[in-house]
């Protein structure tokens, strides 16, 4: 079986091996060694990566017979002498993360006695399930007991020992295989059963941060992020704090208020803007009767209103009609087209009907009473108005 240098020495970034096994699996090459300190994916932590000789290591998998398996760019020779080193950044960053779960975790038991169901690292962001859902002052106990062990560069110590005598320890959760099991320790705030890297010093971890909480299958999930990811997460939210506090010209602690506020004027206009077009309508109306044409035996008004909605056409489109005689078709601009067509209560005329019909003749969506209907339709109003005087007359 495959000796995991890791175990013993998470610190280790290069070594020597002698190639066991090299076998084509769905055409990538499988490589076996003798011994390895390439991390296979396994406990939430994703593999390493990095060089085998002279072939890439893509992959690492923790096959079922209990080798590591390196998945390589191209095949090597069975019984060569290769050295292998993995891409420390990476490594650095996992075990940054690993290490900063550790913590969190524990925290969260010691404080209020919530166990951690799973843990998962992503490519951004880790995360951990929580037995019972947590408040958000609690995380932030939670994070803030964390945060002051790393600084405390407590060491991170690693152990086996048998499972009889781990049955004894106070391990923060029940481990979940027999045997010999490996110890990961941080004195007096966390002992867990674990196979992933470590960093030696809670120091290295830097900073925990959690940056996210939401409800999960009855639990709470924290996502959170640990060492140079805390960094990059806080030069992201600063960047996009500046950009947004420079756009409307506050300090950060405003911004919120003032989307707000910008909201609210928002909401203000469109009301305002609202009640100018109802009273632009009154006129246009009035304008555009004058206007009317004669079609067979109606008065029709065109009216094109460019830029207006389908509420204000309506408004235009019911005060024509709100005299007798006549039939308003009304239009805005863009693509569909928005039109209105409506009548006057004496006029006999099915606005609906004019609009199915050109909904049909052209692409497009309607409907609407026989007094008034709307429409957008994939055509000019030059186009919608000859319809209906052909279809009037
Ligand atoms: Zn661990």
């Amino acid at each position: 079986m495959t000796e995991r240098l890791y175990y013993t020495d998470a610190a280790l970034r290069a070594f020597d091996a002698t190639v066991v096994a090299c076998d084509e699996v769905d055409g990538r090459a499988h490589v076996v060694l003798d011994r390895t300190t390439f991390y296979p994916t396994s406990g939430g932590q994703p593999f390493d990566v990095g060089r085998l000789g002279a072939a890439d290591v893509i992959e690492v998998v923790d096959r079922e017979d209990g080798e590591v398996v390196h998945v390589t760019s191209v095949p090597i020779a069975v019984g060569e002498r290769v050295r292998g080193e993995i891409d420390w950044p990476r490594r650095l960053d996992h075990m940054q993360q690993h290490t900063g779960q550790h913590i969190l975790s524990a925290a969260f038991d010691r404080l209020f006695g919530v166990q951690t169901v799973s843990f998962h690292m992503g490519a951004a962001e880790s995360t951990i399930d929580l037995a019972r859902e947590v408040t958000a002052d609690e995380t932030v106990a939670a994070e803030a007991e964390s945060n002051l062990v790393v600084w405390e560069d407590r060491p991170v110590t690693v152990r086996f020992v048998a499972a009889e005598e781990a049955a004894r320890l106070p391990l923060r959760k029940p481990p979940a295989r027999a045997g010999t099991l490996r110890l990961v320790e941080v004195p007096d705030f966390d002992l867990s059963a674990c196979g992933g890297t470590h960093v030696a010093r809670t120091g290295v971890v830097g900073l925990i941060a959690v940056s996210g909480q939401e409800r999960f299958k009855g639990g709470s999930r924290i996502t959170f992020v640990c060492g140079g990811r805390a960094l990059q997460s806080h030069r992201a939210l600063r960047d996009v704090v500046a950009d947004a506090t420079r756009a409307i010209s506050v300090t950060p602690p405003e911004l919120g208020a003032a989307i707000r506020r910008l909201q609210q004027e928002t909401k203000d206009r469109d009301r305002e803007r609202r009640g100018l077009l109802e009273a632009l309508a009154g006129y246009r109306a009035i304008e555009a009767r004058a206007a009317a044409e004669r079609v067979g035996d109606h008065r029709v008004v065109f009216v094109v209103e460019p830029g207006w909605d389908a509420a204000a056409l309506k408004t235009l489109a019911s005060r024509v009609t709100a005299e007798p005689g006549y039939i308003a078709v009304v239009a805005a601009s863009g693509s569909p087209l928005p039109i209105v067509v409506a009548r006057s209560a004496d006029e006999s005329i099915d606005a609906a009907a004019i609009v199915r019909d050109l909904t049909t003749r052209f692409a497009g969506r309607g409907g609407g009473r026989p007094d008034l209907a709307q429409a957008g339709v994939q055509a000019t109003a030059v186009e919608i108005f000859d319809t209906i005087r052909r279809a009037l007359s």
